[in-house]
């Protein structure tokens, strides 16, 4: 193998203390390897699970695929390629026409496939989305091939970078010799370089760390994180088990590395985690006495399926109306949006009339993307005919959201900051006062932990961004009534969580 710049290792690292004969059928694919990155347990499953367990694609995951599927077509549509000509899935004859193309030198290919085969009997795949000639030297000849990798986020993150220089890794063993560069392509911000000094030796460590654990073949073991798990196609299977088990991670603040902690003190079952006192936990690192109180008291809350006050200590109950005012007009707030469009197409607001004993519900919504300046005013409008009534949302997004609309649509300071003070975060509010025995602090688990219903059981804000697209792309106001539907049962779920919520402090 020749170097191309003399930067790089003279070929791909080979680990040599494992024997050979446990990894002759081992096939890690840049697939694979992305997702062995965000959880090692969804590589496990997706070389060795059943594929009877695996869910269904959401809607809005068909529709992320879709999307970057049309965003890689626009990339490429703007450049000539050649794509190589194989039967779907014969993988062999993919890197063999890819090798082809790379023989007669063409300009760029598309849709590639790269294929080695290490001396310790691993198969590593790979298809990159570009190859792109580039003068040097080569096995090839006088040229030789760099990838690039064309993702529809908007930040080079590590796993696509890993990716990229995993290509870069594979076709360094297939033309002979290193590629200078790798990029990434990223919406809205175009070609990203890849430091592959700095990227090669965390490749290597992450790919050998996959190799190994898939050749152990040993399941690891099922963690429920919600920002991980939600869009994985193993989400009902790994679900089941953490039910079953009453697993841990299904408590609130247990995170990854907390509960490695809470391991090696055998500390792994919510009985256990509420029969002890916060001091035996609150030395263990990431801890402290406030992580250790909440879940020591998390765990209690759960055993027991009852609603705690966070500081049963203090009185907070005066605190009530500063925190959670009561006001003769209330306003419930919360906002449909596409942030990886940046557009917000709902403002739902429910005037609560307390004296007239009414609840009026109001979807202000963009017809079309380019109504979302009109939207706005008109909930400007709206929530300045009630100028004392307090506005409750939940999470920081719908304030954030004002802030960021007002700067867009250059609305005078004088209106927003007075408005932005009459915001509520009942997320807040609920997640420091109380302690309630679900396994989130969302809107939907509280809720319906409260009895409340969402009119369509599976609505979600994915749903409500696919519904938004299909409506777009149809004009069926089946699609525009669903995400109405959806927001007013949001507004009136925070009205429900409000109200529960004042009541059960008074109370305590
Ligand atoms: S559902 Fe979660 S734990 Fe299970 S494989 Fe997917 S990401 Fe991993």
């Amino acid at each position: 193998m020749q170097e191309a710049g003399g930067r790089f290792p003279a070929s791909p690292t080979i680990v040599p203390s494992l024997p050979t004969s446990s990894y002759q059928e081992l096939w890690i694919t840049d697939e694979v390897l992305f997702n062995y990155q965000r959880c090692h347990r969804r590589a496990f499953l997706d070389v060795y699970g059943e594929a009877r367990f695996r869910d269904p694609p959401s809607d809005y995951l068909s529709k992320l695929r879709q999307d970057s599927l049309t965003h890689q077509q626009t990339v490429l549509g703007e450049q000539s390629v050649h794509i190589p000509n194989y039967r779907r899935g014969d993988w062999q004859a993919g890197a063999e026409a890819t090798l082809a193309l790379m023989q007669q030198g063409v300009d760029r290919i598309a849709k590639g496939v790269l294929l080695t085969r290490r001396p310790d009997g691993v198969v590593l795949q790979s298809c990159p989305d570009l190859l792109v000639k580039q003068p040097g030297y080569s096995n090839l000849g006088n040229w030789l091939y760099a990838p690039i990798e064309i993702k529809l986020g908007k930040r080079p993150k590590l796993d696509y970078q890993i990716i990229a220089t995993f290509h870069t890794y594979i076709l360094a063993t297939v033309q002979g010799a290193w590629a200078e560069a790798a990029w990434l392509v990223l919406r809205h911000r175009g070609l990203y370089e890849i430091d592959l000094v700095e990227l090669l030796p965390k490749l290597e460590a992450v790919l050998e760390g996959c190799v190994t654990a898939l050749a152990n073949q040993q399941e690891p073991e099922v963690f429920i994180a919600h920002s991980r798990c939600d869009l994985c196609h193993w989400f009902s299977h790994c679900y089941g088990i953490a039910e079953h088990q009453q697993h841990l991670s299904l408590l609130p603040g247990v995170t990854p590395s907390r509960y490695l902690h809470l391991k090696a003190l055998d500390l792994v079952t919510v009985e256990a985690l509420a029969e002890i006192t916060p001091k035996q936990i609150e030395m263990l690192p990431g801890f402290g006495i406030q992580v250790a109180q909440k879940l020591v008291q998390q765990a209690q809350s759960t055993l027991h399926n009852q609603a705690l006050l966070r500081h049963s200590s203090s009185p907070i109950a005066p605190l009530v109306d500063d925190e959670l005012p009561t006001a003769a007009i209330e306003l419930y707030f919360d906002i449909e949006a596409a942030p990886e469009q940046n557009l917000v197409y709902l403002h739902g607001v429910l005037v609560v009339d307390r004296l007239q004993q009414t609840e009026t519900f109001h979807g202000l919504l963009a017809d079309h993307p380019a109504q979302e300046k009109q939207i706005w005013q008109q909930f400007l409008e709206l929530v300045w005919q009630y100028p004392t009534a307090p506005i409750f949302h939940f999470c920081p997004y719908e304030v954030q959201t004002v802030r960021r609309l007002a700067i867009e649509y250059d609305t005078p300071v004088a209106a927003i900051d007075p408005l932005v003070d009459r915001f509520v975060d009942l997320h807040e509010r609920v997640t420091r006062l109380v302690t309630l025995p679900i396994e989130s602090y969302a809107l939907k688990p509280i809720a319906r932990w409260l009895g409340f219903d969402w009119r369509d059981a599976d609505a979600n804000g994915a749903q409500s961004i696919y519904w938004y697209a299909q409506w777009l792309t149809t004009q069926d106001r089946t699609f525009l009534n669903a995400i109405l539907r959806y927001n007013e049962d949001d507004c009136r779920a925070t009205h429900r969580v409000k109200d529960w919520l004042v009541e059960f402090i008074r109370r305590s």
